[in-house]
This record gives C-alpha cells, sequence and structure tokens, in this order.
C-alpha cells in the first residue's frame, strides 16, 4: 500500500534521536563525543539497512520487503510497488504477444519476419509447413539460405517491394507461392507467401487456350483468304456478290489482324526472355516505323515529325519494343481526323530515356483513360471497328512496357489531342551518347 512520505516526521525523528544524544551528552559533560558517538550509531545503522536492501534485491526469493522503520520503510514500499507495477506490465505484455502470436498462427498465408541482415527473427506454423522453415532450429539464418530460388534472392537484393514474385516453394516445387514483402519497424522486413497454385494454374491454362485457338484459327483464316483474293470479283462492284466479297475480305483481314495481336499478347504474356540479355538500337527501330507511319499516312494527309534526339544502347526486347512505338504511332494516324500533327519523341529524361507519341486530334474523355489499356475496351467501337483496330494494341503496350519496368502514361484534352508516353528507366540504359545528352539539356 502506498502512503506518502513525510519529510517533516522524518526530520523531527533524526533531530529527536540527536537531541537525546545531546541532552544526554550534556549532562554527562561529554556534548561533543556524545553527539559524534550518536552519529556513528546513525551512520552504521544506515549501512545496515543499506546491506539489508542490497542482499534483497539480490539474494532474496521473496517478493515482499524485509521490515524496516522510518525512511527505509518508504523505500521498501516504493521498490515492492514498482517491481508489483512492472511484473503486471510484463504480464500485459506477455499476453498481447500471445494474442498475436495466436493470430498470426491464424493467419492463411505464411508470414516471416527477417531483420536488416536478412536473418529470421520469427515465422509462423504455415511458414514451417509450407516454405519448409525448421522452428527453433533456422531462427537467426539468412532467409535467402533457405529460400534459394533467383527469381526470389533476386527480388530480396532489389529492395523494391511494390509487387509481389511468384516463385516455387522450397518445400515443394508444384506449389507456386506469391511473396510479398513490406517494411516495418526498424529495418525489419516482414515477408507474406500466398500459395497462388491453383490462380497460377489457371492464368497458365488461360494463356495455353487464347495461344492455341488463336494458333488454330489462323490456318484456316488463311486458306479462306487465299481463296477470297483469287475470286475475280473480290472488289465492290456494286453486285451483290461484289459487296458481299469485298465484305468478306474486310473482315477476314479484321480477323487476321485480330489473331496476329492476340499471338502477340500471349507471346509477350509468356515470355521468358530477359530484358538485360540482348540490346536495341531504338533509333534504327524508329525510323522503320516513321517509313511504315508513312505509307499508313498516304491517304491520311497528316503532318508527322519524328524528333530522334537521344543517343542510347538500351537492354530490352527488340520485337516487344518496336509493337509498342508502333501500335501508339499508328493509333495517332488512325484516330486523328485527317491533316492532323503528329510529333514522336524519343529524349533524354531525367529518369532515362523518354518515348511519346502527341497529335491534335479529338482527345479522349477523362472517364475512359483508366481503361484503354484492357482488352478489346474501345473508346467508339464503331470508329475501332472501320479503322481495323483489334482493341489490343494499348494492351501490347502495356505489357511490353511492364516487362521492361514501365508504364503508360496518357494525357489527352477533347478537343486539343492526346499524348501517349512511357519512360524506360536508366537502369535499361547500357550506354549513352554523351553528345546527344548535351544536345537535349
Ligand atoms: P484499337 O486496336 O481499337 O486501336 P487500342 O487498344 O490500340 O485498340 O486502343 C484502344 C482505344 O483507345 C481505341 O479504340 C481508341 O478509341 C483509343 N485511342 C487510342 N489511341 C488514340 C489516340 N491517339 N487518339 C484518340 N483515341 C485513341
Amino acid at each position: 500500500m502506498y502512503y506518502p512520505f513525510s519529510w517533516f516526521k522524518s526530520v523531527g525523528l533524526l533531530a529527536a534521536y540527536l537531541a537525546a544524544f545531546g541532552v544526554f551528552g550534556w549532562y554527562i559533560n561529554e556534548f561533543i563525543a556524545t553527539l559524534a558517538i550518536g552519529a556513528v550509531g546513525l551512520l552504521c545503522w544506515n549501512y545496515w539497512q543499506l546491506y539489508k536492501l542490497n542482499k534483497w534485491l539480490w539474494h532474496s526469493k521473496k517478493m515482499s520487503p524485509p521490515t524496516a522503520v522510518g525512511i527505509w520503510e518508504h523505500v521498501y514500499e516504493g521498490i515492492y510497488h514498482l517491481s508489483r507495477r512492472n511484473r503486471k506490465k510484463r504480464k500485459e505484455l506477455g499476453e498481447l504477444v500471445k494474442r498475436f502470436r495466436e493470430g498470426s498462427e491464424a493467419l492463411p498465408d505464411a508470414a516471416v519476419v527477417v531483420d536488416e541482415h536478412a536473418n529470421i527473427v520469427w515465422c509462423n506454423r504455415l511458414a514451417r509447413i509450407e516454405l519448409g522453415l525448421r522452428w527453433p532450429d533456422d531462427a537467426g539464418r539468412r532467409i535467402d539460405n533457405l529460400i534459394r530460388h533467383p527469381k526470389f534472392i533476386e527480388y530480396f537484393h532489389a529492395g523494391n517491394y511494390h509487387y509481389p514474385v511468384e516463385v516455387p516453394s522450397p518445400a515443394n516445387i508444384r506449389k507456386i507461392f506469391e511473396y510479398r514483402i513490406m517494411r516495418y519497424g526498424e529495418e525489419h522486413l516482414l515477408l507474406i507467401a500466398r500459395d497462388v497454385t491453383r490462380v497460377s494454374q489457371l492464368e497458365d491454362m488461360r494463356r495455353d487456350f487464347v495461344a492455341n485457338v488463336s494458333h488454330e484459327l489462323r490456318t484456316p483464316l488463311t486458306v479462306i483468304n487465299g481463296y477470297l483474293e483469287l475470286l475475280p470479283n473480290a472488289h465492290d462492284d456494286g453486285s451483290m456478290t461484289g459487296k458481299a466479297l469485298s465484305e468478306m475480305s474486310a473482315q477476314t483481314l479484321r480477323m487476321r489482324n485480330l489473331i496476329e495481336d492476340l499471338l502477340i499478347l500471349s507471346r509477350i504474356e509468356s515470355s521468358a526472355e530477359r530484358i538485360y540479355e540482348n540490346t536495341v538500337d531504338m533509333p534504327k527501330v524508329l525510323s522503320t516505323i516513321e517509313i511504315e507511319a508513312a505509307t499508313l499516312n498516304q491517304d491520311r494527309h497528316h503532318q508527322i515529325t519524328f524528333h530522334i534526339d537521344a543517343d542510347v544502347e538500351l537492354f530490352g526486347v527488340e520485337t516487344e519494343l518496336r509493337s509498342a512505338c508502333s501500335n501508339l504511332v499508328f493509333n495517332a494516324i488512325n484516330y486523328t481526323p485527317s491533316g492532323g500533327k503528329i510529333d514522336v519523341f524519343w529524349q533524354n529524361h531525367k529518369e532515362g530515356v523518354r518515348f511519346a507519341v502527341r497529335d491534335n486530334g479529338e482527345g479522349i474523355e477523362e472517364k475512359h483513360l483508366s481503361r484503354l489499356t484492357e482488352r478489346f475496351y474501345r473508346v467508339d467501337k464503331a470508329r475501332s471497328r472501320k479503322t481495323g483496330g483489334s482493341g489490343l494494341g494499348l494492351s501490347i503496350v502495356k505489357h511490353v512496357l511492364s516487362h521492361h519496368n514501365s508504364r503508360l502514361d496518357i494525357t489527352s484534352v477533347v478537343g486539343e489531342g492526346s499524348e501517349f508516353s512511357f519512360v524506360l528507366s536508366d537502369e535499361l540504359i547500357k550506354t549513352r551518347d554523351p553528345l546527344s545528352v548535351q544536345r537535349n539539356s
């Protein structure tokens, strides 16, 4: 129980003690000597109390303090009170940790906590089962020594944890896990691994199905197209048959474009080609696109200007980048009313190198912008069909850019035009011509 300590009482007691010695000393005519004996006695008593306190603190197994009087009683009570409070706090903390552990054991995902040196601090039951971690044997061991898949190691050391990565489980390679890392506290990392085997199988099946169907459709379509081209009046000559044949030719062409785009898309999606294995000569790629654009532009009469200012050697997949850039340029040609102005830029940028296509067409309403890269999404279906578009162009661009760690930026003002651009980061640049940097700065 706490009761307030009174200095008055303590000083009063001390004064009474010394006064008693003083009076006795004065009575026997040895005032100083008696007072000194009283003071030494007081000192010894205090030392004795200190000794008892030390013994209680360090050697006693008893929680309750020894009996004492005066100021020492208060000291003992204070220490006892503090230790009881600490015990209560520790108990509460222990309960909290227990509840947290129980909660994390109930998680449907494997969870591992690692410190700043990549050493395992803690893991839950699922991490032991699914990732094959042993507890407590693996406590303090490096996580990258236990999950050794190159994809995981690359992801773990890259330090960019905005996106998850899918890697087979170290305990069972038939199971695919999605690893997600989050930073928390002081340099600690929380690793969450989720079983996505089923999703990944379905995704593979979908990809294979689209690729197979597109591939299978290509042959009959080529045959139909071949025969249509052989027919003498495949051009619309006003007759019913001519009209039908001309429409059939146009539709087979559309279907062929659609299948080609589907095949390109599934090839990019399942591409295992590493972007750092090959280099791309972008100015050369863009000059071929310029020639193709001029052919497409013959009956549209746009003023197309290519501004190729960055001379960099770039890591990447040439066919993919060619496909992305040409889609953006051809879209600008197709969706800008005749006689428009189109500018294509390939320039140095503070974060790498930037490609942009700017047109002064009709522009796109804000509500469509976030959906443009969805498969088969079109702003104006009828118009798109007329241009022969498959609705997959921007989807292809999105996948190519994601493969090259970039993303498509679209800005558009209705009535003024649109700009489609992307930045390829410095990491993709193998060498940069210093002269081209000077020219641009
Ligand atoms: P499509 O094959 O139909 O062209 P895309 O995926 O390439 O499909 O484009 C999706 C839609 O985005 C198009 O249908 C069109 O409405 C719109 N779009 C793309 N580029 C432009 C542009 N430069 N100006 C205006 N609209 C555009």
